[in-house]
């Protein structure tokens, strides 16, 4: 016989899969004497067995549910269907994995009129009884029988309007009585049957409902885009009511135990008095912030606090918990992990460690490793926040800046975003239905709403800017604009939100560099002391090599010296040199670009002091150095003082069909052997300068495109004549290495061949995986996302590494090197090397260092510290 349904008492927070989150943590809650009212959970299996039993609950599963009602009866002196004392209950769905407003819950289940008006008597408090009854009509109407919930609504404002009440507790109880009956005939009309009396029946009909939830529309969005299996079901958990709408002592409310915006150690949230449910966050009534309670109800803001440091202490980590209060006494209805920025995240996890709860691995290991880029994220530029305009300002939901177009449904974005316009979603308030509009926009804006509503929970787990709660514009969806006291904002008009501080601003604002934390520094220093990876940097200036370094860089794995013949000085030398005609012509033009080349390299070194730097030789086809235009070519020629069409002759003869497989890489070395030697000749001048002014140096001269060992055997000849020569001249030794990068296929299958000619491998997977694949990277876009939709692969091969393809020639090539029995250095220097799964990959297979764009270093440094740790704990 299986077990369908736990007591709270018998579960614990281990039993997630079979109890859902929420009915795990409501029994680990009671496990440790929290106060919760009690309850039981039908399991997750319970749902699976429904839906083969096509929908229906089986005789075994019924009977389980019925029994545990009656325990539920002893436990809490109350039954069903009794005028004394009756036994409400709510009926919650919750699946393992948090998914927050993805489906329904329905409270004061078991009431109707006579037991309404039972306890309208008994407590004298007929406002709170009738309050819970049209509460119940109209939950379970919408739930259970799908009855839409404005129709009630329309109801009951119509009559609020009447009677000039502003909610239903104002009004006598006749007149509630007449809003109860209109609301149960809108529920027959709507269901052509008759609202269920009994409290059974009631609840056995909620049941199915929550189970058949797992399958609305929302909740399967929800799961597809956060990849959450279709296959594990929801649990549903039945618990004993407690009122927060009793009276001006009761209250609902919504709290995390740190802010999740800054990680700040203080309690936020929201509550309001006097109300039930998800009042708190549908925006009905302003809520009241928690801090307030601090001043306003400091017996209240206390116990919330200490049930706050209880449950962090338990649990060891931050908690998103709902409460109601009931009469002043408090009752805990759930506690989560909670969802939280990428800064409270870390801020969080830092202060844990301080306060010892966890220690410095756990935290590495808890901060998500791709947000950390967001401490990097660019905030509006300083100067245009200064001279912006303001629109109006509201609360600063989720961290962050963005700019774009104004559109006011999720419908609208979508549209506009195929156009590959930047959206900024407007509303008066967000809601499940604007999921698919909310992951589509760029930012979101609200004009109603708190810190915890709808738009400002989900955005702030999705890492997108929100601004929420601003109360100073009228949006207008139905016109599709939005108006401040002074100015409107129509449709497809740009508009700026600033998600640090609330304001929104008109038009498209600047966005400023990166902002560098603390807390950046304590990751990265802890990173390195779990992590004996390097991570190396891919720079080409003194400015990138200084960025990389403020972060931590180890070095540079890839300096590429085509980015300094693209100077405009430069620039006409190298087409000098392009455009000779013999030799001679040739070495003068060359003798032209050396000294800056000397100076490049000069530079570069010196900023990196003693660490290790590799300069890739020249790499592009020459042609990409000469003139397109028809002006450019003119002017070139007067310049140069040639004919125009020599040099489009020679233009058309560099030409080439297939330039990415053409004449590039070591094969310009091989055939103009005299513009690496230049380069080779500045390298070596540059490092002995160092050198001779008291600098250490590290540097590694890398060959590009290598395919046959035989390319690399002569080309470190020629590196070593050359560099011998000007040792001799400069009478100065100098250690530095010779390597190449392994990007063409041949090259990694012969890699024990090319590895006599090498002290190190450089994986140059960007070409690797272009040639592998033979997909060429820059005309790839027009297939790749129907690849990726269609499912053909899952993740884009040029973002993270294809390991089953490519990553056999890496594993090939790291292998075949090591067999060589020289002692080879492996890193790796594609755009790879800064993405957190191709990093796990790499390090399997024992490459010794990364390298990657100076802001991917941070990223480079934690994945590779969570790797070994996780490693470490097998
Ligand atoms: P969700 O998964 O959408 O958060 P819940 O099942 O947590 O839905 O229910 C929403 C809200 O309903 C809770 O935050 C709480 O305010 C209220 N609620 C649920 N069960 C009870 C109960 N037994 N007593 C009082 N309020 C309840
Ligand atoms: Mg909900
Ligand atoms: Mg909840």
């Amino acid at each position: 016989m299986v077990k369908f349904v736990y007591d709270f008492e018998e579960g614990s927070n281990e039993m997630k899969p079979l109890l859902g989150g929420k009915g795990a943590n409501l029994a680990e809650m009671s496990l440790v004497g929290l106060p919760v009212p009690e309850g039981f959970t039908i399991t997750t299996e319970a749902n699976f067995e429904f839906f083969d039993k096509g929908g229906s609950i089986p005789e075994e599963m019924l009977s389980q549910i019925k029994s545990a009602v009656c325990r539920l009866e002893e436990k809490a002196d109350r039954r069903f269907n009794d005028i004394e004392k009756p036994l409400l209950v709510s009926v919650r769905s919750g699946a393992p994995v948090s998914m927050p407003g993805m489906m329904d819950t329905v409270l004061n289940l078991g009431i109707n009129r006579t037991i309404a008006e039972a306890i309208g008597k008994k407590t004298g408090n007929f406002a709170f009884a009738y309050d819970s009854y049209r509460r119940f009509i109209q939950m379970y109407s919408d739930v259970v029988m799908g009855v839409d919930k404005s129709k009630f609504d329309m109801v009951l404002d119509d009559v609020l309007n009447k009677k000039s009440a502003s909610n239903f507790k104002e009004l006598d109880s006749d007149t509630m009585m007449h809003v109860i009956d209109d609301f149960l005939e809108v529920y027959s009309i709507s269901t052509g049957e008759d609202f269920p009396e009994d409290a059974e029946t009631q609840l056995i009909n909620a049941v199915k409902a929550v189970f058949n939830s797992w399958n609305n529309e929302r909740a399967i969005l929800y799961r597809s885009h956060n990849g959450i299996s279709h296959d594990i079901g929801t649990a549903v958990n039945v618990q004993r009511m407690v009122f927060g709408n009793y009276d001006e002592n009761s209250a609902t409310g919504v709290l995390f135990t740190r802010n999740p915006v800054n990680g700040k150690d203080e309690l936020f949230g929201e509550c309001l008095f006097n109300a039930q449910g998800e009042d708190v966050v549908a925006g009905i009534r302003t809520p009241i912030e928690i801090s307030e309670l601090k001043t306003t109800r400091p017996e209240l803001f206390d116990e919330l606090y200490n049930l706050s440091k209880k449950l962090e202490k338990h649990y060891k980590e931050v908690q998103d918990i709902e409460f109601t209060m009931e009469q002043g006494k408090v009752y805990l209805l759930q506690t989560r992990t909670a969802k939280r920025t990428a800064k409270s995240a870390i801020k969080i996890a830092m202060d844990f460690v301080e306060e010892g709860v966890i220690d410095e691995k756990e935290a590495l290991i808890r901060i998500p490793t791709e947000s950390i880029s967001m401490l990097l994220h660019p905030d509006f530029d300083e100067k245009a926040k200064k001279k912006g305009f303001v629109l109006a300002k509201g609360l600063p939901a989720s961290p962050g800046a963005a700019c774009g177009r104004v559109y006011f449904t999720a419908d609208d974005v979508l549209k506009a975003k195929e156009k590959g316009e930047n959206c900024i979603l407007v509303r008066k308030e967000t809601s499940p239905e604007d999921l698919a509009g909310m992951i589509g926009a760029g930012g979101i804006l609200t004009s109603r709403g708190g810190m915890t509503s709808h738009a400002a929970v989900v955005a702030r787990s999705m890492g997108k800017t929100c601004v929420s709660g601003c109360q100073e514009i009228v949006v207008s969806e139905a016109e599709r604009c939005f108006e401040t006291k002074t100015e409107k904002v129509h449709e497809g008009d740009y508009i700026s939100i600033d998600g640090y501080t609330g304001k929104i601003y008109k038009g498209a604002l600047e966005f400023s560099s990166s902002i560098k934390s603390d807390e950046l520094d304590k990751i990265l220093e802890w990173s390195d002391m779990y992590s004996d990876t390097k991570v190396r940097a891919n720079a080409d200036t003194p400015a990138d090599a200084r960025v990389a370094l403020s972060f931590g860089a180890d070095g540079i794995g890839l300096c590429r010296t085509e980015h300094m013949f693209f100077d405009r000085d430069r620039i006409t030398a190298v087409r000098e040199m392009i455009l000779s005609q013999n030799l001679s012509e040739r070495k003068r033009a060359l003798d032209k670009l050396k000294p800056y080349q000397i100076d490049d390299f000069y530079e570069i070194i010196k900023t990196l002091k003693d660490r290790p730097i590799t300069i890739r030789l020249l790499d592009p086809p020459l042609h990409e150095f000469l003139p397109k235009s028809k002006e450019d070519v003119e002017e070139l020629a007067s310049k140069m003082n040639k004919p125009e069409s020599v040099i489009r002759a020679i233009i058309s003869k560099l030409s080439e069909f297939n330039p990415m497989l053409g004449h590039r890489g070591c094969r310009l070395g091989i055939t103009y052997p005299e513009i690496y030697v230049m380069q080779v000749e500045a390298i070596i001048e540059a490092a002995i300068r160092l050198e001779k002014e008291g600098q250490k140096t590290k540097v590694e001269i890398m060959i590009p495109l290598v395919g046959f060992d035989n390319e690399l055997k002569m080309l470190r000849k020629m590196v070593e004549v050359t560099a011998g020569e000007v040792m001799t001249r400069e009478k100065h030794h100098l250690d530095y290495k010779i390597g190449t990068m392994i990007e063409v296929p041949r090259a990694a299958l012969t890699a024990d061949e090319v590895a006599k000619h090498a002290d190190f491998f450089s994986f140059g997977t960007n070409d690797l995986t272009q040639m592998t694949l033979g997909f060429s990277r820059d005309d790839v876009n027009s297939f790749m996302n129907e690849y990726i939709k269609k499912g053909v692969f899952e993740l884009n091969p040029f973002v993270s590494i294809d390991t089953v393809g490519v990553g056999k020639l890496v594993e090939i090539a790291a292998e075949k090197a090591r067999q060589s029995g020289k002692k080879i250095k492996l890193g790796v220097c594609g755009e790879h090397g800064g993405d957190p799964k191709s990093i796990e990959f790499f390090l399997s297979q024992g490459l010794e260092y990364v390298s990657c764009s100076p802001y991917r270093i941070p990223i480079a440094k934690l994945a590779s510290a969570k790797y070994r740790i996780m490693k470490g704990r097998g």
